[in-house]
């Protein structure tokens, strides 16, 4: 099955038939260099005091973040055409949320920061906190409903988890009806999994979903380093990597609730 997260070690390559042509994984890590260019910007725009006391970091700093994003979802659409071209077009549409009740991991704290200011200016953080925390709830009861069998590593009782809370068919606290509320804030792993079977079979509940053909467009390790070097810089490394955890963490921890402050 695979999960809406993107684990270490990074840069595999969809397995839905014959690898990407040289020249296609040329112009993917054309992309991705000039991503990683953008979040390396963000984090020299990062001044260590400012952010430590007053959570103030520069607007351009949030330029330089968005448009990596931005950045990284042309490099997607491309390998879509690219897979379009070749005969195996993606099926899944903007307005499609059947993959939206998996818990979102692997992120980095920059994601959860790029998504709470999104909220933030939005004015829905506190409706979104809750409805996370109702979640949670949910998620650290799993353990106890089912207790550990033979998952021996802590990656394999964390993909064991992550499988039951996709089958418990809950929705992601960030839907509203069948639509992202932070489409354009929305962190990596949501931004590259993909589907080449049809978009319902991607919920557990379908009799095909044992059959549906997913994958991830993980970012390679230039961008990834980059984003960890991001965290670095802003002392987000201990941030849970599960979307509604880590979101959690933010808003309580980090930021005590107080929107970020943006300085020219
Ligand atoms: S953040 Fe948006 S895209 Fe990601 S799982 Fe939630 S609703 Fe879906």
């Amino acid at each position: 099955m695979t999960a809406m997260t993107h684990e270490r070690p990074y840069g595999h390559w969809p397995e839905i038939g014959n690898p990407f042509p040289e020249e296609v994984a040329r112009e993917v890590y054309r992309y991705e260099a000039v991503a990683a260019e953008h979040v390396r910007a963000a984090r020299e725009s990062v001044h260590g005091p400012s952010w430590e006391r007053r959570r103030a970091l520069p607007s351009s700093f949030r330029t330089q973040l968005k448009k990596a994003f931005q950045v990284l979802d042309q490099s997607h659409r491309y390998v879509l055409s690219h897979l379009r071209r070749t005969g195996s077009p993606v099926r899944c549409r903007p307005d499609c949320s059947h993959c939206c009740t998996q818990m979102p991991s692997g992120l980095t704290g920059a994601e959860i920061l790029f998504l709470y200011d999104g909220l933030t200016v939005a004015g829905t953080v506190e409706s979104a906190f809750r409805r996370c925390l109702e979640r949670q709830e949910i998620w650290s009861q799993l353990s106890r409903w089912h207790p550990p069998g033979t998952a021996r590593t802590r990656e394999q009782e964390l993909t064991r988890r992550l499988h039951q809370y996709h089958g418990l068919h809950i929705a992601c606290p960030f839907l509203k009806g069948d639509l992202c509320s932070v489409y354009l804030h929305r962190p990596l792993p949501c931004r590259m999994h993909y589907s080449l079977s049809p978009p319902s079979w991607c919920r557990p509940s379908h009799f095909q979903h044992p059959h549906a053909v997913r994958f991830n467009l993980e970012p390679g390790p230039v961008v990834l380093e980059e984003l960890d070097r991001l965290d670095a810089a802003l002392g987000l490394q201990e941030l849970s990597d599960l979307l509604i955890c880590g979101f959690l963490e933010f808003v309580v921890n980090v930021m005590e609730f107080r929107p970020i402050t943006w300085v020219e």
